[in-house]
């Protein structure tokens, strides 16, 4: 089949979506940063601060491309320890020189206190171009990348703290496989979080939103990308995808209790919540 009749199919297959970000690997952030005039950044801390993951945590980040959502959680987990820290010792004035030098040393000797994220994609091409990113910016500790589709995660049971998935669920072919791997690679009592584009319920902005998506989204894609079409199925797919309440209803169906969302910018993203309980 060739692109365009596989991108009108209501869920694209797997290899159209493989063959999107293949394309788009190497100016995948520039787009980002373009086409969400930057706003994607904020979604994202906004999705790592809903997270607050302690020192010790350990995430896996699934449809995790170049890293964004890895790279904000190490330094989350890195300023808390730095904050714990600085309170212990302000809590006890009246330590030993040695143990304030102990607790420095251990510190600096482990800066994430065992925290580690396990960034999986489909695509090898953006975990190249994340791997890359990494070094570029100095992220090696804690981190790993790993090739592994959504749908049949390379990972044991009960294994992590937190699953994430941002801009990813929505590539998916099958969205309920996906859920019930998240379910399964989750330790009991662990978390799941989805940041997705979602519906906007507001009828002018959801207009305006609409004339963006359609006239300039793609048109920035040709000049920035030279690529129309992966822009295309972009908005397409955004436009395909389960609206809040179903989204949280299939979370809820993979067996995750306590759903709940947050809109952000009237529900262009939606941030869903569930605990494996
Ligand atoms: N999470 C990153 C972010 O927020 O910048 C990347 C999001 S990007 C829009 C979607 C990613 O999903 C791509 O890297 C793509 O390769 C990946 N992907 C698509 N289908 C997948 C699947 N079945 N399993 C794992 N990753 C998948």
């Amino acid at each position: 089949a060739d692109f365009k009749s596989v991108t009108s199919h209501p869920h694209a297959p797997l290899f159209a979506v493989y063959q999107v970000f293949e394309n788009v690997a190497e100016k995948y952030d520039v787009m980002n940063d373009s086409m969400s005039l930057g706003i994607h950044r904020v979604w994202k801390d906004i999705l790592v601060h809903k997270m607050n993951p302690s020192p010790g945590t350990l995430l896996v980040d699934v449809a995790g491309g170049t890293g964004d959502i890895a790279f904000r959680f190490l330094n989350y987990v890195r300023s808390v320890r730095e904050r714990q820290l600085q309170q212990k010792l302000r809590n006890h004035q009246n330590l030993s020189w040695q143990e304030i030098s102990k607790s420095y040393q251990e510190e600096k000797s482990n800066p994430l206190g065992d925290s580690q994220v396990v960034v999986c994609d489909i695509n090898k091409e953006m975990l190249k171009a994340g791997m890359q990113k990494a070094q570029h910016l100095g992220y090696s500790e804690g981190l790993s990348w790993v090739l592994g589709n959504a749908e049949e995660l390379p990972f044991d049971d009960d294994k992590f703290d937190v699953y994430t998935i941002a801009f990813g669920i929505r590539n998916v072919t099958r969205i309920d496989l996906a859920l019930q791997e998240a379910y399964r690679v989750l330790k009991p009592g662990g978390r799941f979080l989805c940041l997705e584009f979602s519906h906007v319920s507001n009828p002018l902005l959801s207009r305006l939103y609409d004339l963006y998506s359609f006239q300039v989204i793609p048109v920035l894609g040709e000049v920035i990308a030279g690529d129309w079409k992966s822009y295309q199925y972009l908005v397409e797919s955004i436009r395909r995808f389960p609206p809040q309440e179903e989204l949280k209803a299939m979370i809820e169906d993979a067996g995750f209790l306590k759903v709940d969302y947050q809109n952000l910018n009237s529900g262009i993203v939606a941030i869903h919540s569930g605990f494996k309980l």
